[in-house]
């Protein structure tokens, strides 16, 4: 015999089995807090509590003040460091595992080129560290994605600023990664060459849109290059405001002369400053 009450108390079809239900995010940080110990027992308060999510093949940009902990959130996601609280994960795993699988590709300002080397030595250089056989066909279409393919033979001070910044982002895609980390990728640079290099850039990313998350102070870069911007407090870094960049892509100059792209810019900017303040 059948049971109403039985049937009454069936659950509800679980969450995951919805076709609105999204799919574990690429990256996740889950309440994290982070605090660097400093000398007699003091510490800096880095992070308060942040929680973040980069979808499968999303492009997120994370802005916020100087010393907010941006270039900490890259470091943990890039398995370089932990937090005090909380979790990170990438594809649902610690990242050091996908670090070992060389399955992340990092381009960080401070991530020099070997100066020795030339650029096709440089893109090479992570199949050499994978202990992998390098890939020529791989590395000349990498020279090629981001227009260095004269410049194979050339060494870092051979190449201008915007050169070595491409070269960096190449080799970051070597390995063909899931995902991708830029933290300041063009910080360096002048603001011409920048501008160039968002370009080149989201060109680069409209061939294949790989997971990314790009940390920059600069307002015009991530609405530019991001599908959603994520706007981090001053220190210690929580998360402010979450903006969704609905501009089509592929995206080139025209869109930074269009009046959305600088209402938006102007209020992010805005958000930032009263974030620094
Ligand atoms: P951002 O990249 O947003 O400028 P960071 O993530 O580099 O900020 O740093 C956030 C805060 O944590 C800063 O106050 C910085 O001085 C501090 N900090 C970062 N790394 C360390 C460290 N290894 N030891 C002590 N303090 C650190
Ligand atoms: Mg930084």
């Amino acid at each position: 015999m059948i049971d109403a009450e039985q049937y009454a108390g069936q659950p509800a079809a679980p969450p995951e089995a919805l076709p609105s239900a999204d799919p574990a995010p690429a990256i996740a940080l889950r309440a994290v807090h982070k605090e660097f110990p400093l000398r007699r027992g003091k510490t800096v308060h880095a992070l308060d509590g942040v929680d973040l999510t980069v979808r499968r093949g999303e492009f997120v940009a994370l802005l916020g003040p100087s010393g907010c902990g941006k270039s900490t959130v890259l470091r943990m996601v890039a398995g370089l460091d932990e937090p005090t609280d909380g979790e990170v994960l990438v594809e649902d795993r610690p990242p050091s595992a996908l670090v070992r699988e060389h399955r992340l590709g990092v381009a960080f300002q401070e991530h020099a080129l070997l100066p020795w080397a030339t650029s096709y030595g440089n893109i090479a250089l992570p199949f050499r560290v994978a202990g992998r056989s390098v890939d020529r066909e791989r590395v000349e279409a990498l020279l090629d994605l981001v227009g260095l393919s004269g410049f194979a033979d050339a060494r870092p001070r051979q190449l201008s600023g915007g050169m070595r910044q491409r070269v960096a982002i190449a080799r970051a895609l070597a390995l063909d990664p899931e995902v991708l980390l830029l933290d300041e990728p063009f910080g360096a640079l002048d603001a011409v060459t920048r501008r160039r290099m968002n370009f080149e850039l989201a060109r680069i990313w409209a061939e294949r849109s790989i997971t990314t998350l790009l940390v920059t102070h600069d307002v015009d870069e991530a609405v530019l290059l991001a599908d959603r911007v994520v706007v981090l407090t001053g220190r210690p870094g929580r998360v402010r405001h979450i903006e969704d960049i609905v501009q089509p892509r592929p995206r080139g100059r025209e869109i930074t002369r269009e009046r959305a792209f600088h209402e938006t810019v102007d209020r992010l900017t805005e958000l930032l400053d009263e974030s620094a303040e």
